[in-house]
């Protein structure tokens, strides 16, 4: 992976609507470190799913490595791992779902990538240990600890960019914070988008865009539009 761009794109969800995205440009380099701010409503997460090529832009591209997201098709999997609001677990063991993200990889790869989210230990303790069923309203499993199986999950995949799209909402300030903290250690090295609409954890980040009016009103360091508001 050297970069994902997003060039001049252009999305309105019904036509002769206000667009969603207006010519909307934005380079994330390997390796970066980018918040997506922005008002509810701005188009973050639709920006989101363009990325992961589930919308496509009505004009302009997005790229990987130069090659049109659309293109890739199911390959984009490969390229790019998502967290979403909701961690999208299956009523199956905890092994079973964290093994989506690598099906090849054995019991003690998985079991690894558990104690790396710091869900190992809890886990191993439970009467039925790595085989314990999560069930998918959650069950005995909390918000923040759904959230660290599907980071396992995305170890696994080991994709090059990861997408999270607010990761962290609807938990107390407190659980965020360990949750962010659990998440930008795990992906360290990798390219993170990170679509957020506050700004807590955001001066982990190398870049903030801050998106209005469908475009990219704001670009520059945390530092930087922290100082300015
Ligand atoms: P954000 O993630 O910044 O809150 P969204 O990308 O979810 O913003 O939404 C941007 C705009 O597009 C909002 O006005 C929202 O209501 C609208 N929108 C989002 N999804 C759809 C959809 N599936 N159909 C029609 N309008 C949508
Ligand atoms: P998010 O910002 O994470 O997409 P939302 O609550 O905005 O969450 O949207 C939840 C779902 O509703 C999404 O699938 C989105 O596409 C859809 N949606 C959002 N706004 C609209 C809208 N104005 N019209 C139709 N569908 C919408």
């Amino acid at each position: 992976f050297e970069e994902l761009k997003v060039n001049q794109v252009v999305f309105s969800y019904e036509p002769d609507t206000k667009k969603v995205l207006n010519q909307l440009s934005l380079t994330v380099p390997k390796g970066e470190k980018l918040a997506i701010l922005g008002k509810s409503g701005a188009g973050k997460s639709t920006l989101g799913r363009m990325i992961r090529g589930d919308l496509l832009p009505q004009s302009g591209s997005i790229t990987l490595n130069e090659v049109p997201v659309q293109q890739l098709g199911e390959d984009i999997s490969q390229w790019v791992g998502v967290i979403n609001q909701s961690p999208h677990l299956f009523n199956t063991s905890v092994l079973n779902n964290v093994r989506l993200g690598n099906p090849s990889a054995t019991d003690e790869e998985v079991i690894k990538t558990l104690y790396q989210v710091g869900l190992g230990k809890m886990i191993e303790q439970l009467p039925d240990g790595f085989h314990t069923v999560v069930e998918e309203a959650g069950g005995r499993f909390s918000g923040g600890e759904q959230q660290r199986i599907a980071l396992a999950r995305i170890l696994l995949q080991n994709t090059p960019v990861v997408l999270l799209d607010e990761p962290t909402v609807g938990l107390d300030p407190v659980t965020e914070q360990t949750l962010l903290d659990t998440l930008f250690d795990a992906l360290e090295g990798k390219t993170i988008i990170w679509i957020t609409h506050h700004l807590q954890g955001v001066d982990q980040m190398d870049h903030v865009v801050f998106i209005e009016d469908g475009q990219v009103a704001i670009k520059g360091t945390p530092h930087k539009l922290l100082e300015n508001n």
